[in-house]
């Protein structure tokens, strides 16, 4: 049963990315099939008309579709909603609840099997499956169904997504690439609106065109790999010199990590060995990339699974030469909107400077080496729209939303303009915002906060001062490592960390030593875990390789020699004290080592984040111990609640302003004041207006944030009474929900005259 479970998923998948109707038509007939059932029908929730229509049937009068409504308390199918479970019943027509719907001709069936389709709790329809003979289904029918159901909800809720079954509950026909505001979802690869045209970009080649064959001129064949390598490998130069202007170095490093992937002893000296073995060069190629490809994408660490496309994307372009393809795109709108199934870093590289206003990619994540690039490039991105149809997408006017993961095809009128307006207001806005750049975060009572930014990209430092930036409040450290292929030396690190203590001298930058496991791996130290979010994470493996930890504090160090900047080292994960000991220690002894070199450095300041509930209620010791707190509130609030920060799934249980996680912050806020300890937060919540107005309530001197939302957070601070967050925070604390809180925010902060910073589409 489960394997004919499994086909029959898979058909209505497949066909559904078709078309939705035809994907039901599918399952009506599958399921019969399965059950050897005279009658399946399924019922969807109309909720315009409050109706359940019957949408695709076999065994009843087929005319019906389409046109029969139930109402919610219509026979049994209404029945099956109204107590969202199975109704089993060998004589259905005796039923108290049986509707007679004479011309469908339902009375000649007496068994009845109905199951509701339900999603996130609500009821989306109901499949029924109906037979002549008097018999109840038996248990292992009813599971079937049930199962089948539970599969079912997440298609239907998809197709509702994408407006496939509005289309198809008003009557109307077209595919999702003719209707207008048709909506994909994905994650946010990089931030902003980006409005334009889609041009499709695809692979040059393509490894399923590629046949098994034996050679005997194996020099041959080497000398065909070698060729074609050394191509891609002159590509790969020329699109790195592309950037050279637009990217940082750190960035650019990327390509270097490609050009290292094609080293003698990498991906060639693998299809090397093949060619020797007797294939030709092209099935030679295949085969190591698809290895490659498949043992990535068995990884359960996201950002090396992402690796395995950055081999792939490398391979097809080998592969374009061997079968001597050239690149096929060369024109390209003035609002191109790039999208493919997997945009790579180097399909950025043809389009000219300007013309790129945005980047869709059907696989990826926020992890994606194309999503690290457009944040640098500041281009709106969306990765991992998994379900938008690419066939005839070319040309289709498209919105891309960095900020919400969302992609709309064929925008009405209506629509476009509200993002134009939405853009409009925001670089309006956003200008006079730029008159705040040099002036404090100082509410109208006087009270000052220090609005700090978070980095990681070199690409940040300059957006960061042009908005104001008054400090740094946490620099991903991890970053710069996920760009190269191996660990940077302490030079190369020092490099790094100098050109951001002299970019912000005289302010306080404070650099996270590195926090890698969870979702952060390097490809080049892979961890693999059952369970990432609770296993080798952050502080855990720095103290457990002192040689990494000592390095990078000895480079830091060294990095802020005869500088007037403030460094702070920070150090994450911390769950007990011992850990902020023994890694004060090590802190300690990078300094005096260095100290023996030279004599023009300080002691850094350390400090510890506070990211895990055991850390929130050893605040007060933890305070005794270091010179500065720093709420890491994304983590903390994935531990406080148990909800993955990255699944999607919970993400509507994912709230920073959650009662208890505001309760933490508070106790937080309290216990650093109690200690005299500088405290600060540098997780998205202090980006927000409503998070940063409670924070600064709370006590919070320093919020550090994403450069993006730095001046909007500064002018609502400046517009704002400290007397008053706190009277607002007061109230806060006494809710108990988080959807309440935001309302109340909402409204509060509307009434103050700072209803301009609550996003208006997604309110
Ligand atoms: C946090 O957890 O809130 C934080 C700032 O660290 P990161 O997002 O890098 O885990
Ligand atoms: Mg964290």
């Amino acid at each position: 049963m489960l394997s004919v479970l499994r086909r029959i998923v898979q058909d209505v998948l497949s066909a559904s990315s078709v078309s939705f109707s035809h994907a039901l038509e599918l399952l009506v007939h599958d399921v019969r099939v399965a059950l050897g059932t005279e009658v399946c029908s399924i019922y969807l929730l109309n909720p315009e008309t409050n109706e359940y229509l019957f949408v695709a049937n076999e065994g009843l009068n087929k005319e019906f579709v389409g046109k029969l409504g139930l109402s919610r308390k219509q026979g049994l199918v209404a029945l099956v909603a109204e107590r969202a479970e199975p109704i089993n019943l060998d004589h259905a027509t005796l039923h108290p609840r049986f509707f007679s719907v004479p011309e469908i001709g339902e009375e000649a069936f007496n068994a009845f099997l109905g199951v509701p389709v339900i999603h996130h709790r609500s009821v989306l329809g109901v499949l029924v499956v109906q037979q002549r003979e008097r018999r109840r289904f038996d248990e292992s029918e009813e599971a079937f169904l049930v199962t089948l159901s539970a599969q079912l909800a997440s298609i239907i809720a998809h197709a509702e997504a994408t407006g496939e079954v509005q289309t198809l509950l008003r009557g109307e026909t077209g595919s999702a690439l003719e209707r207008p505001d048709a909506l994909f979802l994905g994650v946010g690869g990089a931030p902003g609106i980006g409005l334009g045209t889609a041009v499709l970009v695809q692979p040059v080649a393509n490894l399923d065109s590629v046949s098994d064959r034996a050679t005997d001129d194996i020099s041959t064949e080497l000398q065909v790999l070698d060729r074609a390598v050394e191509s891609v490998r002159q590509d790969i130069v020329r699109i790195s010199e592309q950037f050279a202007e637009s990217l940082p170095a750190e960035e650019l490093a990327l390509f270097d990590a490609y050009l290292h992937m094609l080293d003698d002893n990498a991906l060639p000296g693998d299809i090397r060995e093949r060619i020797h073995q007797g294939h030709w060069a092209q099935g030679a190629l295949k085969r190591v990339i698809v290895e490659h490809v498949r043992r990535f994408e068995q990884l359960e660490d996201p950002y090396l699974r992402e690796r395995g496309a950055d081999i792939k994307d490398l391979g097809l372009r080998v592969l374009g030469y061997l079968q001597d393809i050239r690149a096929r795109k060369s024109h390209f709108p003035d609002d191109t909107i790039l999208v493919g199934d997997e945009v790579t870093p180097s399909m950025l590289a043809n389009i000219p400077a300007g013309k790129l206003k945005g980047i869709v990619s059907v696989k990826g994540s926020a992890n994606s080496h194309v999503s690290i690039l457009a944040q640098a490039l500041d281009i709106p991105a969306v990765m991992g729209a998994i379900d938008l149809p690419l066939s005839n997408i070319d040309n289709q006017s498209m919105i891309v939303d960095g900020f919400y993961g969302e992609v709309f095809l064929n925008p009405s009128d209506q629509l476009l303009e509200h993002f134009e307006s939405q853009i409009a207001d925001e670089m309006e806005f956003a200008s006079d915002l730029e008159t705040l750049r040099d002036l404090p975060g100082i509410t109208l009572d006087g009270h000052r906060i220090g609005l700090y930014v978070n980095i990681g990209l070199t690409a940040d430092i300059s957006r960061s001062l042009d908005r104001g930036a008054e400090g740094v409040g946490l620099f991903r450290t991890e970053v710069p490592f996920m760009t190269k292929e191996r660990f940077p030396s302490e030079e190369e690190q020092r490099l790094i960390y100098r050109e951001h203590l002299e970019a912000f001298e005289p302010k306080i930058v404070t650099m996270r030593t590195l926090d890698i496991g969870g979702d952060k791996a390097l490809t080049y130290f892979p961890i693999q875990e059952d369970n990432p979010f609770l296993g080798w994470r952050g502080i855990r493996v720095t103290l457990d390789h002192p040689e990494i930890f000592v390095v990078q504090a000895r480079a830091m160090i060294k990095a802020s020699a005869g500088l007037n900047s403030i460094l702070r080292i920070m150090l994450p994960m911390v769950s007990n004290l011992d850990e902020v000991l023994e890694a004060k220690a090590l802190v300690q002894r990078a300094y005096r080592e260095v100290l023996e070199e030279r004599e023009d450095v300080r002691e850094p300041l350390v400090g510890v984040m506070i990211e895990v509930p055991a850390a929130v209620y050893q605040a007060r010791l933890l305070a005794r111990h270091v010179d500065f707190l720093a709420v890491g509130s994304n983590d903390l609030t994935q531990y406080m609640l148990a909800v993955d920060r990255n699944n999607p799934r919970v993400a509507g249980l994912f709230r920073e302003t959650h009662p208890a996680v505001l309760a933490a912050l508070r106790e937080v806020a309290r216990a650093a004041h109690a200690e005299n300890t500088v405290v600060g937060i540098c997780g998205e919540l202090a980006g927000t207006p409503v998070g940063a107005v409670l924070l600064m309530a709370m006590g919070y001197y320093v919020l550090s944030m994403n450069a993006t939302n730095l001046p909007k957070v500064k002018w609502v601070i400046r517009n704002i009474k400290r007397s008053d967050a706190r009277r607002m925070l007061a109230r806060v604390l006494k809710m108990n929900t988080s959807d309440e809180i935001q309302a109340y925010m909402r409204e509060q902060l509307t009434e103050a005259g700072l209803g301009r910073v609550i996003p208006s589409y997604h309110a």
